[in-house]
């Protein structure tokens, strides 16, 4: 098993590398047309006392617009500026899905599913696991980007994992006549258990109720050897205009307020106690501080608090 992984993990290596030894023996002109598009890292694994965590980018892409989704209540000069002190544009923004797997030793525990199938188990085999490897799913909550790799057309993706969800969040989605949730996560129904909060994933993985941006949204606090992270999910779907302005409406918030009121009191705390955290939409690996500043908060990208021995 552990032998087959490796061997084709081996020769998919060898294939990547291909055109670029192609490449090697050829003049200059064929490898100075640089055109293979930007680079993003797929995988940012980090030690987390006895546990290993890992970031998967599930999918990146540039969406024009948005301030048709972040900051719907600041005006267009407010949204300017801020924008333009953290060195981004106000015309486009790039959004990424950031799926995390946590291994503690005993368990494989995968926190939301991405966009799709295919795109998923790409992800868990760039980080070295293969999709049976998987003894957990855990769904933070029921938008399509979190629950599309879940299953196809009722044939769950991971066959061998055992399914979480928070109950208030099933209990909306289960009652709401979504097209999604009906074919992704209603046929596995009778796989779930279910979390309110407080309650655990595993030893040391606590879920954490943050109502707002959906009625039953979770984040999880993940605890060993004394440390802690937390995978804040979508709590605060960008790393300035979210982080920085809590009060800013989110077009995907459903309930704009109890977000808002969410994102104060969960920031607040990783800000107090310079917890590090995972947010699924930041930009990869996703991994960062909040410090509080002016009315919101600072967001302070991982460079290598957690990479140390
Ligand atoms: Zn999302």
């Amino acid at each position: 098993m552990e032998k087959d992984k490796i061997t084709r993990r081996a020769a998919m290596t060898c294939a990547a590398a291909l055109p670029i030894a192609a490449g090697l023996g050829s003049t200059g002109p064929a490898r100075a047309q640089a055109a293979q598009g930007p680079q993003v890292p797929r995988t940012y694994r980090v030690p987390l006392g006895d546990f290993e965590v890992t970031a998967m980018m599930a999918g990146t892409r540039t969406v024009p617009d948005p301030q048709g989704t972040f900051g719907t209540n600041a005006s267009e000069e407010e949204f300017a500026e801020v924008s333009k002190a953290a060195h981004i544009p106000t015309d486009k923004a790039q959004f990424f899905f950031t799926p995390t797997l946590v291994n503690t030793g005993s368990a494989v525990i995968l926190f939301d599913t991405g966009l799709d199938p295919a795109g998923i188990v790409a992800a868990v085999e760039a980080a070295g696991y293969a999709a049976d490897d998987v003894t957990h799913v855990v769904l933070t909550h029921m938008h399509g980007d979190h629950i599309g790799g879940l299953s196809d057309g009722g044939t769950p993706t991971f066959a061998n994992a055992e399914l979480l969800a928070g109950q208030e969040e099933w209990d909306h989605w289960s009652a709401a006549g979504n097209e999604t949730f009906d074919g992704k996560v209603r046929p596995l129904g009778d796989s779930f258990s279910f979390l309110t909060t407080g309650g655990q994933v595993a030893p040391g993985i606590t879920a954490v109720l943050a109502p707002g941006h959906t009625p039953g949204h979770m984040c999880f606090m993940l605890e060993s050897g004394g440390q802690k992270m937390m995978l804040t999910a979508d709590l605060a779907n960008h790393y300035v205009w979210s982080v920085g302005k809590p009060d800013w409406e989110v077009r995907f918030d459903m309930d704009k307020q109890l977000a808002a009121s969410s994102r104060r009191k969960i920031l607040g705390t990783l800000a107090e106690e310079k917890i590090p955290f995972i947010g699924y939409h930041m930009p990869f690996p996703a991994i960062g501080y909040v410090e509080a500043e002016g009315d919101g908060f600072r967001y302070i990208p991982h460079s290598y608090q957690l990479l140390m021995t």
